[in-house]
């Protein structure tokens, strides 16, 4: 993925607080105090802050939003090769290609950046977690493993926290999920390796930063890799792993049954 330091580190700033109790989702995204400006922190991060939930999707109860998250941006390029590929923009692409999929398969798609430009960790989790009934892609062209290959990664599951107040730190918003998050990956997964041979057959967990302080389902695709000679190598495995994510997603679809609103019954397709 090309950012193993970042992936490991702590973000300063888990201040904001969510309830799942009173209210599913997220009560405000978090605000970073004690920093500075980041180096990227362009106009063009501050509306993803702001996006409310959809109506539509919120009156459903299953999945219908799929955020896709091009990881990298900006100065920060990922993982780069010799041939002067680099990951922040090879995943731009693959996202195009994967909303399309997705859309075909009736979702709707929302993406953490369009161009070349780079939001947060937490301004890229935050646009998973304004969305009821979303789940949540991020993807890498890795710099390592066997080229032609695909790997998919979730979260392991977090310690057990002592907090009794009910409320989830922002910085365990994936801890209730990692279950349903492994559930998305190995369907995921197996639809990557049928397709691409030489990937594994199931989904491994890593503790992967951008995973971390998402509160709904979500996977790391990562393709192998950057060290190809050609781009064009790269190029040809998108249209597959797209397809092959946007199947493992409906797949997934039934499994996903979101709790019900406070003060709501249960009744068709909102079981108790
Ligand atoms: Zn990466």
């Amino acid at each position: 993925m090309g950012h193993s330091i970042r992936t490991f580190r702590l973000i300063a700033a888990p201040v904001a607080i969510l309830s799942f109790g009173a209210s599913w989702a997220f009560q405000e995204k978090p605000q970073i105090t004690g920093v500075g400006p980041s180096p990227n922190a362009t106009a063009s991060s501050a509306p993803l802050t702001s996006v409310p939930p959809s109506p539509i999707a919120a009156s459903r109860m299953g999945l219908n939003v799929v955020v896709l998250d091009p990881s990298h941006g900006g100065v920060d390029l990922g993982a780069r090769g010799t041939e002067g590929i680099h990951e922040s923009e090879v995943v731009l692409q693959f996202s195009d290609q994967l909303k399309r999929a997705l859309e075909g398969q009736g979702f709707q798609v929302l993406t953490t950046r369009e161009g070349n430009d780079n939001p947060s960790f937490d301004d890229r989790s935050a646009r998973a977690n304004a969305q009821r009934g979303a789940v949540f892609v991020t993807l890498h062209i890795g710099s390592t493993g066997l080229p032609g290959t695909v790997r998919t990664y979730v979260m392991p599951d977090f310690p057990p926290s002592d907090d009794v107040s009910g409320l989830i730190p922002w910085d365990r918003a994936q801890a209730t999920f990692t279950e349903l998050s492994r559930k998305l990956g190995s369907l995921v997964q197996a639809e990557l390796a049928k397709r691409f041979k030489g990937s594994p057959p199931s989904a491994q967990t890593a503790p992967v930063r951008q995973l971390r302080t998402t509160a709904a389902p979500a996977i790391a695709v990562e393709i192998a890799s950057v060290s190809v000679e050609n781009r064009a190598e790269l190029d040809r495995m998108i249209p597959g792993v797209a397809e092959a994510i946007a199947h493992g997603v409906a797949a997934f679809r039934p499994s996903y049954i979101l709790p019900a609103k406070p003060g709501t019954t249960s009744g068709p397709g909102n079981p108790p």
